[in-house]
């Protein structure tokens, strides 16, 4: 049995053998793997990877709503995001690739995206149904929706 367990110190997503009474996170921090403490569980090490994601996103999301709850007025939004996203997703060898990227590289510069930001982009890259192109890579387990509406590539690698 595998498990999703949560840095206290860094707020990192951690999958873990949940045979092992400790980890080591990336920040050095010593995780006690605690049962109660397991955010989610898998079979296999294989489940183990989406999961991970899944819970990242879910600590972003929470961190997302909590800033800006706490500073609603002075969230900044560069406006050349989607100008720097469409540049970077245009030269991907072909429209499934373009589609990835500008899914990575959206997650990349805000977090989680819209599908307001999606249809910028994609509008840019020339693609067409914006909404069936972003569904499809729900559909595939390589983009989350967190929170109603909001939008994460769940790897943030461009060859997975
Ligand atoms: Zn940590």
């Amino acid at each position: 049995m595998y498990g999703v367990v949560v840095c206290p110190r860094c707020k990192r997503a951690k999958g873990v053998d949940l045979k092992q009474k400790t980890t080591t996170c990336l920040c050095g921090f010593e995780i006690r793997v605690v049962p109660a403490r397991v955010r989610a569980r898998a079979n296999t090490a294989r489940e183990l990877a989406p999961l991970v994601g899944q819970v990242s996103a879910e600590i972003a999301g929470g961190l997302k709503a909590y800033r800006e709850a706490a500073a609603p007025v002075r969230r900044i939004r560069p406006r050349d995001v989607h100008v720097r996203v469409i540049g970077i997703a245009s030269k991907a060898r072909d429209r499934a690739n373009r589609v990835r990227v500008a899914a990575v590289e959206l997650t990349r510069e805000l977090e989680v995206f819209s599908m307001e930001d999606w249809d910028r982009v994609l509008t840019g890259l020339g693609i067409p149904h914006p909404e069936e192109a972003l569904a499809a890579l729900v559909r595939a387990n390589l983009v989350l929706e967190p929170t109603s509406g909001f939008y994460r590539a769940v790897s943030l690698s461009p060859e997975a």
